[in-house]
């Protein structure tokens, strides 16, 4: 016999086709009040409702929020002022250079210095690498952390845990036993 409670969460459900996590909201909270995270767990093991992993978000170490941006410092001074500069690598000589603007306009390879007019397809694309314009390093990956909204700070990945967060949908058997609910 299934609970009034129950009823109203599937039908609301239902409604919706599928009840999302709120990413605004902390994780103890993550879907809105009308549908709290036991409960949606506990229609799923009487097999009313199917949990779907949606994605496998951070969460902030320190208030546990899903409202993380990602960013890029450089690894040696952790400025945040880099660019980035496209490699090309030119295949006769194997060389790899850094060219910004339009490849075609290239005369000649500032690797093996042979001339390039013509023979564009000797050229491919290879990549990308940073430059610090504080501390003027090169290199090929930043460092990438996470900047917690509600905290306003950011955080190391290696602070930041990645969790499963599901989206419920209602099964066959839930919507036939909705339907039996209120025919009762
Ligand atoms: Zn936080
Ligand atoms: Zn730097
Ligand atoms: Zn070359």
């Amino acid at each position: 016999m299934m609970q009034a409670e129950d009823a109203a969460l599937l039908a609301k459900i239902r409604a919706r086709g599928l009840v999302q996590p709120d990413l605004r909201a902390v994780a103890s909270q993550l879907y809105e009040s009308q549908a709290r995270a036991d409960h949606l767990w506990r229609l799923v093991d009487q097999d009313w409702v199917i949990a779907e992993p949606m994605l496998r978000a951070t969460r902030c170490p320190a208030c546990q929020s899903h409202e993380m941006l990602a960013h890029e410092r450089c690894p040696n001074c952790r400025c945040a002022n880099l660019l980035t500069q496209p490699l090309y690598h030119h295949i006769p000589c194997a060389g790899i250079f850094e060219f910004q603007g339009q490849i075609e306009d290239l005369a000649q390879c500032p690797k093996c210095k042979s001339a390039l007019n013509q023979e564009q397809d000797r050229i491919e694309l290879a990549g990308q690498i940073y430059h610090c314009l504080d501390c003027a390093q090169r290199f090929p990956e930043p460092v990438i952390e996470f900047w917690c909204l509600p905290c306003n700070q950011s955080h190391r990945l290696e602070a930041v845990s990645f969790h499963r967060l599901y989206a419920f949908r209602l099964s066959e058997a839930g919507e036939l036993a909705l339907r039996r609910h209120h025919s009762e």
